[in-house]
């Protein structure tokens, strides 16, 4: 299993850093996970057209982590020399299905077909969800601790690889429970200091994350311009766990 890091930054506009993105490919599927503005390009760029992807694995429904899908529904209707001809599910937490209803009252017929159909699968924000994804790799979701519908997401390979992502979230009993031994842990490292309003960790969550949770490495994402990544990471090493910050195009495979 392959999981790339498509954009490692956030909402705010960064030449090096794309909006949340990531993608997950296993068994000759590739499955998208978020995916901001700028996620076509910048697949197109590794290889991957998204008229070719298997579907869809959203964490959050903020507009930094989907800014892309309708322009992604858009190109699957339009493709000229790829036109699809089979359904585009997507994984998400309770309330996708009336969000993406709310698309479709905007854009229509613009990001629908009579081709295809976008089956949604809604996992649960109460407690622990199960799916299996294109590809045979396993996803297992836990409630984050962030907007509505925001979820920790876990992959794991038909070999028993597995990778973490935070989504972004505050401080989370989930997110240590979700990533306790994993192979990769990525996660969001949003601020500086202390979010006055918990919904994004600063440098000492994350080490009281790695602390509990003791992955066998962690790569850092999501960082706000503010937040210095080698005082963010000098802060984190106490734990003793393989840190580094992600960047964009990069990957995990096991
Ligand atoms: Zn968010
Ligand atoms: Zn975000």
């Amino acid at each position: 299993m392959r999981f790339t890091i498509i954009g490692s930054g956030t909402l705010v506009p960064d030449a090096e850093r794309g909006s949340a993105g990531f993608l997950v490919q296993e068994g000759g599927a590739s499955v998208l996970v978020d995916g901001g503005s700028g996620t076509m390009q910048r697949l197109k760029r590794l290889g991957v057209d998204v008229r070719a992807l298997d579907g869809g694995v959203y964490s959050h429904r903020h507009i930094d982590h989907v800014g892309d899908l309708a322009p992604i529904l858009f190109a699957l209707k339009v493709g000229v020399d790829m036109p699809r001809t089979r359904d585009y599910p997507i994984w998400a937490g309770e309330g996708f299905v009336a969000f993406l209803n709310g698309m479709y009252d905007v854009y229509g017929k613009w990001i629908s077909s009579d081709r295809w159909s976008v089956p949604v699968v809604e996992m649960s924000l109460s407690g622990a969800s199960t799916a299996m994804l294109p590809g045979g790799v396993r996803l297992d979701t836990l409630p984050a601790n962030h907007t509505a519908g925001a979820l920790h997401l876990r992959f794991t390979s038909p070999a028993g690889y597995t990778v973490v992502f935070s989504g972004d979230t505050g401080p989370s009993e989930n997110l240590a429970r979700l990533s306790a031994g994993v192979d990769v842990l990525v996660t969001e490292c949003a601020v500086p200091g202390k979010d006055p309003w918990d919904s994004h960790l600063g440098p000492e969550d994350v080490a009281a994350l790695l602390d509990a949770a003791r992955p066998k490495r962690a790569i850092l994402t999501h960082l706000y311009p503010d937040n210095d990544p080698a005082a963010a990471l000098a802060r984190i090493a106490r734990t003793g766990i393989p840190v580094e910050r992600g960047f964009d195009d990069q990957f995990v495979e096991g």
